[in-house]
C-alpha cells in the first residue's frame, strides 16, 4: 500500500491547479452570476490531456494503468475552483468515453473517443426521466425496432451538457415487457438527428456555469449501429457507468470541500474580533478541524476505490462508500465554511456561497444519498 503520489501524479496535480486558478478562476465569479458556459474551456482541457487517462493510446488517450487515478487528481484541482468545469471529466471521457470503450464497436470508438479525448466533441448521458429518478427502470422512453433502424421517442431531463453536447448514451426501452432487462443503450449523434431537440434548465440552485436541460425526441430514427452492446444490455451498461461517473462525482465534491476550507482557513487568519483573529477562537479551530479530517477520509475512500478499478477489479460498494461520504463531506464542509465567514458567507460576493450551493448538487446526481446508503447496505447485509 503506498499513499504517496507519483512525480507523473504531482506534475499533473499542478498542472491541474494551475490551470484552474490561470483559466478558470479570472472569470468563474462572473460567469456563474450570468449563467454563462465557455466551451472554449472545455476545449483546453481537452488539448491538455486532462480527459486522455482513462483511454488507450490507441484512441487518443495515454493508457495509463492508474488512468482513473490520474483522472481523478485533475479533476479535485479543477472542482477546488468550480464545480461547474468538473463537470466535463464525466461528460466527456468518464462517462460516454468509458461506456464506449466498454461497450461499443470498434468504429464507434475510432469515431468518437479520439474526439471526446480532446474536447473537439462533447458528450452527455441521459438516464432520467420526468417521472423516472432513482428508479432507472421506470423509464418510459421507447425505440422501436423499425428493421434498419429503431425510432425514438421519449423525454429525458435534467441532462448535464444536453444543449451543447454532439453525442449521447440514452437509454430507452426496446423491449418493455421485460422489465429492466429490456432497456437498451445507444449513442446517438444529438446535433445530426432529426426529432431531436434541447431546452434548457435555468433554476437551478448552483452549477450555474454547467449547461443542462431536456432533451426531447420525437420520432427520432436511431440507426441500428447506434447500438451499444445487444439489444437489453442497456441497464447493465447504465450500472457499469454510474460506478465510473460517481467516482468523478464524489472527488468533485472532496475539491469543492476543499475549496471551502482553503477559503475558510485565509478568512479565518484574517478577520478580526474581540481583538484577536477569529483562527484562535476553539470554536473555529473545531470546525476547520472537522473539515480537514472529513476531506481526507473522503479523498481516500475516491482513491482506494479509483484504485481498485484502474486494477480491474469489482468496486461498486467503494464506489458508492465513496460517493455517499464525499457528497456529504461537502455539504458539511462548505456549510461549515458559510459559518466561519458569517455574515460574508451569506454573500454572492464569496466564493463559499456558490460552493455551499453546488455542493448540494453531490447528495442528488449520479444516484441520491439515500441510494448511495441502500446500495452499501444492501451490500453489507448480504443481500445482494
Ligand atoms: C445538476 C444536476 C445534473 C444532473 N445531470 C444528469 C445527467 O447528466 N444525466 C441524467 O440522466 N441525470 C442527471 N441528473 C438527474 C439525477 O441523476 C437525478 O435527479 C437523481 O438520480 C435523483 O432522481 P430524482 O431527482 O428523480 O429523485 P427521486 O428518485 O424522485 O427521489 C426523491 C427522493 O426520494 C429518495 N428516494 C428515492 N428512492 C429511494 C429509495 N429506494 N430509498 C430511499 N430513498 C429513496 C431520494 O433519495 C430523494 O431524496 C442531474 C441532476 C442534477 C440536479
Amino acid at each position: 500500500m503506498d499513499f504517496e503520489l507519483s512525480e507523473d501524479q504531482l506534475l499533473m496535480q499542478k498542472t491541474g491547479r494551475d490551470f484552474a486558478q490561470n483559466e478558470i478562476s479570472p472569470t468563474i465569479e462572473k460567469d456563474e452570476k450570468e449563467h454563462r458556459f465557455r466551451p472554449e474551456i472545455v476545449r483546453k482541457m481537452g488539448e491538455l490531456g486532462f480527459f486522455a487517462g482513462v483511454i488507450p493510446e490507441e484512441f487518443g488517450g495515454t493508457g495509463s494503468p492508474t488512468g482513473m487515478l490520474d483522472t481523478l487528481i485533475i479533476c479535485e484541482e479543477i472542482a477546488r475552483v468550480s464545480a461547474s468545469y468538473g463537470l466535463p471529466f464525466n461528460m466527456q471521457t468518464i462517462g460516454p468515453g468509458l461506456v464506449i470503450l466498454n461497450w461499443g464497436t470498434d468504429e464507434h470508438m475510432r469515431k468518437y473517443l479520439p474526439r471526446l479525448v480532446s474536447g473537439e466533441m462533447m458528450g452527455c448521458f441521459a438516464i432520467t426521466e420526468p417521472n423516472s429518478g432513482s428508479d432507472v427502470a421506470s423509464m418510459k422512453s421507447l425505440a422501436v425496432d423499425k428493421e434498419d433502424h429503431y425510432l425514438l421517442n421519449g423525454t429525458k431531463t435534467w441532462i448535464s451538457n444536453a444543449q451543447v453536447a454532439d453525442i449521447g448514451i440514452v437509454y430507452a426501452y426496446t423491449d418493455p415487457s421485460q422489465k429492466h432487462k429490456g432497456i437498451s443503450a445507444f449513442l446517438v449523434e444529438l446535433k445530426n438527428t432529426k426529432g431531436i431537440s434541447t431546452k434548457p434548465i435555468e433554476t437551478k440552485l448552483g452549477l450555474h456555469c454547467a449547461p443542462t436541460g431536456e432533451i426531447i425526441f420525437e420520432d427520432a430514427r436511431i440507426p441500428k449501429s447506434a447500438l451499444l452492446g445487444k439489444p437489453g444490455d442497456g441497464f447493465k451498461v447504465c450500472m457499469s457507468m454510474l460506478d465510473n461517473t460517481r467516482l468523478s462525482c464524489a472527488i468533485r465534491a472532496v475539491g469543492v470541500a476543499k475549496g471551502a476550507l482553503d477559503a475558510a482557513v485565509k478568512y479565518a487568519n484574517e478577520r478580526e474580533q474581540f481583538g484577536k483573529k477569529i483562527s484562535e477562537f476553539e470554536m473555529i479551530q473545531d470546525q476547520i478541524a472537522e473539515m480537514f479530517v472529513d476531506i481526507q477520509a473522503a479523498r481516500l475512500l475516491v482513491y482506494r476505490a479509483a484504485c481498485l478499478r484502474d486494477k480491474g477489479l469489482r468496486n461498486t460498494l467503494e464506489v458508492s462508500t465513496a460517493k455517499y461520504f464525499a457528497a456529504e463531506t461537502s455539504v458539511k464542509a462548505t456549510g461549515l465554511a458559510v459559518k466561519i465567514f458569517g455574515s460574508y458567507g451569506f454573500s454572492s460576493e464569496y466564493p463559499v456561497e456558490r460552493m455551499f450551493r453546488d455542493a448540494k448538487s453531490f447528495q442528488i446526481v449520479e444516484g441520491t444519498s439515500n441510494i448511495q446508503k441502500v446500495i452499501i447496505s444492501s451490500t453489507v447485509l448480504g443481500k445482494k
